[in-house]
């Protein structure tokens, strides 16, 4: 009787070292995140230095092709780096409700709900609405040191962004009307309730 008992034990404690194994794993690993969290000046400066979050999707087009499918303004701002003169925008001072999407590729970038009034000239957002969608670059030019955000997608200059926001992160990403194209808020609501 002894050596039955001990065999048919055998897989018993199989499961026993199975089960254990199991139960060391982090039940935290196992959760899937709630919402991104807020992005800081931090986080724009890693991006800068070390490279932007992967983008879901890529367009890459021609010069010619973009200049068939803009306005001249529209491709000196988002294919030559250009500025907008402030003030001047469609959406300087625009508060309908709705999604900012890049002018060339339509990839959504910004909420209106996170626009603000800088008193600046330009559109203003505290947040784009995933972090993957923007990506950061150090700008030397014109003897400032700023960090430019482009389109993630498309590569179109967008703006720059800037350390002196209003909202929880703290951020003011201050972008050209032209850079830009407000969608259907009915889009809006969809993607976020
Ligand atoms: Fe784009």
């Amino acid at each position: 009787m002894r050596p039955r008992l001990f065999i048919s034990g055998i897989p018993l404690l199989l499961m026993f070292i199975f089960a254990s194994c199991g139960s060391s794993e982090n039940p935290q690993s196992r959760k899937m995140p709630e919402k991104e969290s807020t992005m800081t000046w931090s986080d724009v400066e890693r991006y800068a230095r070390e490279g932007s979050p992967k983008p879901d999707r890529r367009v890459e087009k021609t010069p010619e092709q973009w200049r068939a499918q803009l306005t001249k303004e529209q491709y000196a701002v988002t294919r030559m780096k250009g500025t907008e003169r402030p003030y001047t925008g469609e959406y300087c001072e625009s508060h309908e409700p709705g999604i900012y999407a890049c002018v060339c590729c339509r990839t959504e970038l910004f909420d209106s709900r996170v626009k603000f009034e800088s008193g600046t000239g330009w559109p203003s957002f505290t947040e784009p609405i995933k972090a993957s969608v923007i990506s950061y670059h150090a700008d030397e030019s014109y003897g400032m040191s700023r960090i430019e955000v482009l389109c993630n997608v498309c590569d179109a200059h967008l703006g720059h962004v800037f350390p002196d926001g209003p909202g929880k992160g703290g951020l003011r990403f201050c972008i050209n009307s032209a850079s830009l194209v407000r969608v259907d808020s009915v889009r809006n609501a969809v993607a976020h309730d």
